[in-house]
């Protein structure tokens, strides 16, 4: 009996896929009040920068997605971000859409970080985040300044709101399917 129950548990874990996202951006873009809002949180965090990461972990569909937020890690100390890089199957690039003075900056590290061996089999989520403020970019245009045609990973951008939460389910439902 005990024998039939461990390979019942073993089929019921191989029955959700595992999937494993780097959650990365410019300071300010908006990654950890995205992920208080994917966990259905009420209230947005404090605007203290994230000085480790933060971890969490969360269910859609089929997928159970381990998301790290590492802020700024890879650019700082890449020896201690490639850890967070094992296994890692999609990379989420938070991007303020109303910063248009940091757009130039936010291209040049999201080229930095997907040019690089680690990520090479990734796929890309780009949120254009804080839509729900008035100056903020089309996504069209946040597309268009960063580049993303020349990016050789599967991508995808879309626009969302830590705020008002629009965006974010598209997005993980994206993730869903092609991670
Ligand atoms: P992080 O440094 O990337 O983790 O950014 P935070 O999550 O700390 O957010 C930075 C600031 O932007 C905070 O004051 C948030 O309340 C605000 N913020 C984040 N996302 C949004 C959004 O979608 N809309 C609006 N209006 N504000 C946001
Ligand atoms: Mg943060």
């Amino acid at each position: 009996m005990g024998q039939n129950s461990s390979s019942h548990d073993r089929h019921e874990s191989k029955r959700k896929k595992q999937a494993k996202v780097v959650m990365i951006g410019l300071d300010f873009a908006g990654k950890s009040s995205i992920m208080y809002k994917m966990k259905q949180k009420k209230n947005l965090p404090s605007t203290v920068p994230t000085l480790g990461f933060n971890v969490e972990v969360l269910k859609y569909k089929r997928v159970v997605f381990t998301l790290f937020d590492i802020g700024g890690l890879f650019l700082k100390t890449k020896q201690l971000a490639q850890h967070y890089f094992e296994k890692n199957q999609a990379v989420i690039f938070v991007i303020d859409s109303t910063d248009k003075a940091r757009m130039n900056d936010a291209k040049q590290t999201l080229h930095l970080i997907m040019d690089d061996q680690l990520v090479s089999n990734c796929k890309l989520l780009v949120l254009a985040n804080k839509q729900d403020l008035p100056d903020a970019m089309s996504v069209d245009d946040v597309s268009r300044e960063l580049n993303l045609m020349d990016i050789k990973q599967t991508w995808s951008i879309q626009g969302s709101s830590a705020k008002t939460g629009i965006g974010l389910l598209e997005g993980l439902d994206w993730l869903s399917k092609n991670v």
